[in-house]
């Protein structure tokens, strides 16, 4: 066999799709030296998915990317579109899920949700992963794995020339997706609601506008159900173009029919699946007989609702598709891998600088795995009361509302020091007000003349942010960083330089004025005083050193 010399790196990522080419930029805005190997020839070829959560926007934001994605977003869709379920595109509404994507955000965000197209983004986030010194290696797998109490050795094949190299890395991200040779090769397993349908995506163009058809909703998802299909199209703004998802077909309505077919051949659109018959379900979908559409591409997929047993195993984090795989339904799967690697990589780094005790790596899958599990119960919701109302409720997890689960969910793990009390896996984000464990929330300041979101001021190292009479906190702090030698940048929110000007601040991170939080890397609040206290450093030091799970 032909094996090159080994190449070391301190984080290796399998897989350079949308969580793999996410994790190798946050890892080098925190300074990671990374490698991220991909089997395919570039990014993603495909749109899948297109609707991108509040979270996901933000963290976008801080990767300074976020007027780069929104004017992507705005080339390809209504910047404020809406999700709604009709008959077919020109037939009757049958329910209105988000009249528009972005009503009642402003109150939570300093960003937007949007649509904008998988193979439209990942090249945005490899121009800046690339930018900041990320090492990308197309047609090249990843064959085999193993690791060891200091490492992981990966065999590498290039697929052009067949030569294999090895690859040492400190810790391998596997964002493999959702039949992850990695999560295979180290004997994970998932579980869950299992397979829901053998999906197909019916990618196509159109020579008429099909907007129109619309009339007066808002562009953006339709759901389709008819006695001939249950799915989603997705329309982009020229309205000639998008895609059609087929997860069922037939009159599922009929219960004697459904009873009829354990095996659910309703179920399984994408065996046979023939370019007449694709095109006979998209004319249906739409809803105009003879409208000229041409078949761009059939794509087959498994709609599966599962989530992996661990996300850690050793040095190997899974993350995106590898840890859990959902059903399209809410948009969950791209953002929640965004999110996974978004949580790793800044514990990634503290532990290689050796800043944080390696322990910090478990507080991953303690925090990831609790949110991928909620993930994948409410996708299945979604996909029960939207598409599969045959499969019954009884099975599924009332809805949790929208903003819960974009910006509500918390973390309960020792890298957060929680208060005494109840910790709820999600709250609603107008009554989370800063509590450890939830995504510290947004309020506008006034820093120097300029407009910021109090989330413009994360996404480094740890930031403490103390109410207007929170100097003592301030000062402690830095003293407090020195000492242990890490990051951490004091504001006093309400002091000269940083202005509260709706004096929404203190209410909003549930402090008085001489309260103080302190806000992790990755936007969450890991703790909080909501009052001024005899020995601010003393604190500040004891909170820094668990946060960090240093003695
Ligand atoms: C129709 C549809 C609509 C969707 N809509 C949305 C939506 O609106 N919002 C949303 O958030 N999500 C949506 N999703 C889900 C989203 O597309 C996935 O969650 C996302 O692509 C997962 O990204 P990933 O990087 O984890 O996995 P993938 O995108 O599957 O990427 C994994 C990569 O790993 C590579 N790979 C695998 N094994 C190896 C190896 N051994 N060596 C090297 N490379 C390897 C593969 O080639 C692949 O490129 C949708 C999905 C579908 C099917």
């Amino acid at each position: 066999m032909d094996r090159a010399v080994t190449a070391d790196v301190p984080v290796l990522i399998v897989g350079g799709s949308l969580v793999g080419l996410s994790a190798a930029l946050f890892l080098r805005m925190h300074g990671i030296d990374v490698l991220a190997v991909e089997r395919h020839a570039g990014t993603a070829i495909h749109s899948r998915a297109g609707h991108f959560h509040l979270r996901t926007t933000e963290i976008l934001r801080s990767a300074g990317l976020e007027d780069a994605v929104r004017h992507k977003s705005e080339e390809q869709y209504p910047p404020d579109g809406g999700i709604n379920n009709v008959e077919s595109l020109a037939g009757k509404e049958i329910a209105n899920y988000f009249p528009n994507l972005n009503a009642g955000v402003d109150e939570f965000s300093p960003t937007v949700r949007l649509f904008v197209n998988q193979d439209a983004l990942e090249p945005i986030l490899r121009g800046r992963a690339e930018e900041l010194g990320a090492r990308l290696r197309y047609r090249a797998e990843c064959v085999s794995l193993e690791q060891d109490a200091d490492g992981v050795t990966a065999v590498i094949r290039d697929l052009d020339s067949g030569k294999r190299s090895s690859v040492r890395a400190r810790y391998l991200i596997a964002a493999d997706g959702n039949r992850s040779p990695a999560r295979e090769r180290l004997g994970i397993g998932m579980h869950g609601h299992g397979l829901l349908s053998n999906s197909i995506t019916i990618y196509f163009r159109s020579e008429a506008d099909l907007g129109p058809l619309l009339q007066d909703r808002n562009q953006g998802v339709h759901y389709v159900t008819n006695p001939l299909l249950r799915g989603f199209f997705r329309l982009d703004r020229s309205g000639n173009a998008g895609f059609l998802v087929v997860n069922l077909v037939g009159d599922i309505s009929r219960p004697k029919i459904v009873a009829a077919y354990p095996s659910a051949p309703w179920a399984n659109v994408a065996e046979g699946i023939s370019q007449e018959r694709a095109l006979e379900l998209l004319r249906a979908a739409i809803g105009v007989p003879g409208i000229p559409v041409v078949i761009e591409d059939i794509a087959t997929w498994r709609a599966v609702a599962d989530v992996a047993d661990t996300f850690t195993a050793g040095r190997v984090f899974l993350a995106g598709d590898a840890a859990h795989v959902v059903p399209p339904n809410g948009g969950y799967g791209g953002n929640t891998g965004i999110q996974d690697a978004h949580n790793l990589a800044w514990k990634l780094a503290l532990v290689l600088e050796g800043l944080a005790g390696p322990g910090l790596l478990d507080s991953y899958d303690a925090e990831r795995r609790p949110v991928g599990e909620l993930t994948v119960e409410q996708a299945f919701t979604r996909y029960v009361t939207r598409v599969a109302p045959y499969l019954g409720t009884e099975n599924a997890q009332p809805m949790v509302d929208d903003f819960s689960m974009e910006i509500g969910y918390r973390y309960n793990s020792p890298a957060i020091v929680l208060e005494p009390g109840d910790h709820p896996l999600h709250e609603h984000p107008r009554t989370s007000k800063g509590r450890p464990g939830s995504r510290a929330p947004h309020v506008f300041l006034d820093s120097g003349g300029m407009r910021i979101s109090t989330l413009d001021l994360f996404g480094g190292g740890f930031v403490l942010l103390a109410g207007p009479d929170g100097r003592a906190w301030h000062d402690a702090a830095l003293a407090a960083a020195d000492r242990l030698g890490v990051a951490l940048d004091p504001h006093v929110v309400g002091a000269p330089g940083l202005a509260d000007p709706d004096n929404r601040f203190t209410g909003a991170y549930g402090i008085s004025p001489s309260g103080a939080v302190i806000v992790r890397p990755d936007g969450f609040v890991g703790w909080r005083s909501a009052n001024a206290t005899d020995a601010p450093a003393q604190i500040l030091g004891d909170a820094l050193k668990s946060l960090l799970y240093r003695e």
